[in-house]
């Protein structure tokens, strides 16, 4: 098949690369000038294990199954990353019986090597911890995404596949048993494929309203959650990524390490109406109180402002959260296209999982 991926990030590049290896002929169209302009290049750059999220559900299927494949692949193409493990800290009671739900869950979910360890085994791991239990999950790590999104793109171009850039998708139309497709920006013209991937990120729902005949009903809300990070100036204090237990909307404000050693915070949860990239630094003040309740020795004026990603959700404050949408012809009876909403965390992580169950829904 003629497939188009829309969107160059680290899903569309894992789909696209499915899609090449599988045989078919892969076009992406990214409407910015490079690869992972969007969510992708904004996140924590963990690769997560699977423990949170309800047995069953996509994104724990893929998380679990594409934190391996994304090992494995790391390993085959030469991209950075490490397995420096996580600590999900308790700082109370309350939280404490939070991680035995969480580590419940996990061990559901078919997570490798989670233990429940107590606030003396945490803190022989990292001395400048407070709390008084943690979850050990060693199978937690850290990833290069941008290095990783250029190995997808080279296996994908090595396969005969190739990326437009500055090429928006404007309109979709099925017509003579292909899609019929209008794109703008620098290769403005039309153009017909066999499938279709919508991998927009937040420009998901609005593509979808321009699929020809796509029901209104069942494109979902989109609902925006920003993410802010501060980072760190000073020497690290933490040699393993270290989680305090998940808030409304996001999993706390977290130590995140970079390949190179260095701690950043965030990211919080800030619920916005539109589009926006700046982080107010007077968010810094709740940072600190955060981080204080399990790194105690913070320093005063040592966190900066930093980056900010957004999340695409489809649900709002005290929502249940809902799981990843792959929406195929079984939900919009439409032939060989599917829309991918919601791919939040753990995306990155679930990417070359998520794409493996995208081409067999377009083969289907
Ligand atoms: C704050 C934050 C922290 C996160 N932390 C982690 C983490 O630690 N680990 C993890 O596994 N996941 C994490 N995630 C999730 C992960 O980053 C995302 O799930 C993933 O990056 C989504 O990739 P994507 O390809 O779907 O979207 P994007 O990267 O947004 O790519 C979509 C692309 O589509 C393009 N586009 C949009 N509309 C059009 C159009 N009409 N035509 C052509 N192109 C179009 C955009 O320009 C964009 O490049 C985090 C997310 C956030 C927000």
């Amino acid at each position: 098949m003629q497939v188009l991926v829309v969107g160059a990030g680290v899903v569309g590049l894992a789909v696209a690369r499915a899609a090449a290896r599988r045989g078919h002929e892969v076009i992406v169209a990214e409407a910015t000038g490079g690869v992972g302009n969007g969510v992708s290049s904004r996140n924590s750059e963990v690769i997560h294990v699977g423990i949170y999220y309800p047995t069953g559900s996509l994104r724990a299927l893929h998380a679990t199954r594409g934190r391996r494949m994304l090992y494995q692949f790391c390993a085959a193409h030469g991209v950075a990353h490490s397995k420096c493990g996580k600590l999900i800290v308790a700082t109370n009671a309350a939280e404490l019986a939070k991680l035995e739900a969480i580590l419940a869950q996990g061990l559901a979910n078919g997570v490798e090597g989670l233990e429940l360890i107590g606030g003396n085994a945490a803190r022989a791991l990292e001395p400048d911890l407070f709390c008084t239990g943690a979850i050990a999950s060693p199978e937690s790590g850290i990833i290069d995404s941008h290095g990783y999104m250029l190995a997808l793109w080279g296996e994908l171009e090595d396969r005969g596949g190739s990326i437009a850039f500055e090429t928006p998708v404007e309109r979709l139309s099925f017509a003579g048993a292909q899609w019929q497709v209008q794109f703008g920006g620098r290769d403005a013209g039309i153009a017909r494929f066999d499938a279709v991937v919508n991998s927009a990120g937040l420009g998901a729902q609005a593509l979808a309203r321009r699929i020809e005949g796509y029901p209104a009903d069942q494109v979902p809300p989109l609902v925006l959650a920003k993410g802010n990070y501060f980072g760190f100036a000073g020497k690290a204090a933490f040699a393993r990524l270290i989680y305090p237990t998940p808030v409304d909307g996001g999993l706390g404000v977290h130590v995140t390490l970079d390949l190179a050693g260095r701690m950043r915070f965030g990211p919080d949860v800030e619920w916005i109406d539109h589009e926006s990239y700046s982080v107010d630094p007077r968010r810094a003040e709740m940072f600190y109180e955060r981080i204080r309740a399990y790194w105690p020795g913070l320093p005063d004026g040592s966190l900066v402002p930093d980056y900010c990603g957004i999340r695409p959700k489809l649900t709002g404050p005290g929502e249940k959260p809902v799981d990843f949408m792959v929406a195929g012809p079984a939900s919009h009876g439409l032939p060989r296209v599917v829309c991918l909403f919601g791919i939040e965390s753990p995306g990155l992580t679930a990417s070359l999982s998520l794409a493996e169950e995208v081409i067999d829904s377009l083969a289907a």
